[in-house]
């Protein structure tokens, strides 16, 4: 049985929780435990391309630049924060977001 719990310790992980000495091979069950134990349900800022999420701004910027090269290069609503990569989807983004310009 010490064999088997050896084996056990020598498991790569890869997130841990900052708030407690919790970690998990899996985001997924960092942010339920984070959730649960923790009470900060609201994690605000969450990646549309993976499962990554964080309590700031910055850091889904960073995390979207650097993971899926984005917001290095972008186009600007005029009208709100909204970006783009694409040139072509501010037209329709205006047309749907701000009819009334
Ligand atoms: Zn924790
Ligand atoms: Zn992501
Ligand atoms: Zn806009």
């Amino acid at each position: 049985m010490s064999q088997l719990f050896l084996n056990k310790s020598l498991i790569i992980v890869i997130y841990a929780c900052p708030h407690c000495d919790f970690e998990t091979k899996t985001s997924n069950s960092l942010n339920r435990h984070i959730r649960n134990l923790h009470n900060m349900g609201a994690i605000t800022y969450q990646c549309p391309y993976c499962d990554f999420s964080t309590n700031y701004k910055e850091s889904l910027k960073n995390h979207l630049a650097h993971k899926h090269d984005i917001g290095t290069k972008h186009y600007n609503c005029p009208y709100c924060d909204f970006t783009t990569k694409h040139k072509k989807n501010i037209p329709r983004h205006i047309k749907t977001k701000h009819p009334n310009y």
